[in-house]
């Protein structure tokens, strides 16, 4: 693999257990918009997503729906890549940790860990509940410490497993830490993680004894290879190990609740591996959904796929990337995002595009010189786009696109564009507002990929000359 111009971001491989809800469509449309970012600018992408299969939760899920494992996690598994596909996701990679690519890698860090001496054999003790089989954690149980599931208290339960020396690399992560300053982003939970780390690090439990399902551990068949120790290497499994140490990943996104395990035990086990070290952990908020906890038993986990229906994907990814301040919990409420949509898309973009194509439309227009004013307003856009991108500001930078589009808007009410009677004049505001339209779907292709290839699309430039092809309404009004 060349590892120049090239850019490798993932998603968190996610639980097969149910479908993907928005929360988990806000962490990949986050990732999908930053690898249309780099692809845009001619870098060659690698962008690895896919589904967590091996988890005791995948089995508890099959069995409540009366299903053969392997059929479960195959039809769960459809479900999300199709999923990814229909809200245009732009994945290179889709990874299963049942494939056999990802059991030999896993296996493979496993014995490279192993060699480093940071994997011995101890005794775990947790709380084991029988109906699960399965240890269970403390946040997990109700409060009067009963499975919420089986409605029966859990054991306490002495088992021997193997476990990672992650206390062996206090100082070495903070030494790292220290040498890289944006290694998490937002700052605030790099200090979270740098505290916990400074706090004093236990050794971990990365098996546990074999029950039906999971990828045994190397030289001992009664134990399977626990959460972390195999779902984290999923972002090696894509590129293979050699492929990663050409290039390890430069982002990886995911949801602040697994931060910990990505900027704590993931470089202790690389390190453990001899293997480099990704470059940034990024991480969203938590969705709330009209105010409250998003939650099964709420009843108001909020469908994606429905919401694309309706919205249309980009309507989706726009509201998403604007609405919620990146790195900070954010709301979703239909109302907000119905206002948003008819303001922001219908009204503004959409509006903007539909007036300046049909105008254009009528004109033979020739390439030309804009005026300085646009000149001006095209370089602004161009700055704030870059310079918020880099720190992930992506609501800053839609809003940067929107000053854009509104300066278009006032231009053409301003100047009366329509009533222009001077044939120079009339061509040269023209080229003026078809170069800003132009540009901004340009700006807009990593944001709404698909409305931007439709505006691009509209204007084509033939021999110097502009063919106008009018797209149908960009953002219908939704009531
Ligand atoms: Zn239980």
């Amino acid at each position: 693999m060349d590892s120049h111009n090239e850019f490798f971001i993932t998603t968190p491989i996610y639980y097969v257990n149910d479908k993907p809800h928005i929360g988990h469509a806000y962490s990949t449309i986050v990732a999908d918009t930053l690898a249309r970012w780099r692809e845009v600018r001619g870098e060659r992408v690698v962008f690895t997503t896919g589904v967590d299969e091996n988890a005791q939760k995948t089995v508890d899920a099959a069995k409540k729906n009366g299903e053969e494992i392997h059929a479960y996690v195959d039809r769960m598994a459809d479900i999300w890549n199709s999923t990814w596909a229909k809200l245009g996701i732009s994945n290179t990679d889709f990874i299963r940790t049942t494939e056999e690519r990802h059991i030999e890698t896993v296996r493979d860090i496993w014995g490279r860990m192993e060699a480093a001496g940071d994997i011995y054999k101890g005794q775990y003790q947790g709380l084991y509940c029988k109906g699960h089989e399965a240890f269970m954690k403390e946040d997990e149980l109700t409060p009067d410490g009963l499975c919420p599931e089986h409605k029966t208290a859990p054991e306490l339960v002495t088992e021997e497993n193997y476990f990672f020396r992650l206390s062996n690399y206090q100082q070495k992560l903070l030494e790292f830490y220290e040498a890289h300053g944006d290694f998490v982003a937002p700052a605030h939970r790099f200090n979270e993680v740098r505290a916990f780390v400074e706090n004093g690090l236990e050794d971990i439990s990365f098996s546990r004894e074999k029950k039906e399902w999971g990828i045994p551990v190397p030289n001992d068949p009664n134990q399977v290879i626990y959460v972390w120790a195999d779902a984290l290497v999923n972002y090696i499994t894509a590129v293979g190990v050699e492929g990663w140490e050409e290039h390890p990943a430069d982002i990886h996104v995911m949801a602040k609740d697994i931060v910990r395990f990505h900027a704590v035990i993931w470089p202790a086990m690389l390190m453990s591996a001899g293997l480099p070290l990704p470059g940034q952990v990024i991480s969203t908020g938590f969705l709330t959904i009209d105010g409250t906890k998003m939650s099964k038993s709420l009843g108001n986990v909020v469908d994606p796929l429905d919401l694309a229906t309706r919205y249309g994907a980009d309507g989706l990814r726009y509201f998403l990337l604007r609405e919620v301040s990146f790195g900070d919990d954010g709301d979703f409420s239909e109302e907000k995002m119905k206002e948003r949509y008819n303001a922001d898309l219908a009204n503004g973009l959409g509006n903007f595009a539909a007036r300046v194509l049909t105008l254009a439309e009528k004109e033979k227009l020739h390439f030309g010189k804009l005026d300085a004013e646009f000149e001006t307003i095209l370089k602004d856009m161009k700055r704030a786009v870059q310079e918020k991108m880099t720190v992930f500001k992506f609501s800053d930078v839609l809003a940067a696109i929107w000053i854009a589009i509104s300066f278009g808007d006032r231009y053409v009410n301003e100047k009366k564009v329509w009533e222009i009677k001077d044939a120079a004049a009339r061509t040269q505001a023209l080229f003026n507002l078809v170069s800003l339209l132009d540009t901004i779907a340009a700006m807009l292709a990593p944001f709404l990929p698909e409305t931007s290839k439709k505006i691009t699309a509209a204007l084509e430039w033939k021999n110097d000359v502009l063919h106008v092809k009018k797209p149908d309404i960009l953002f219908p009004r939704i009531k």
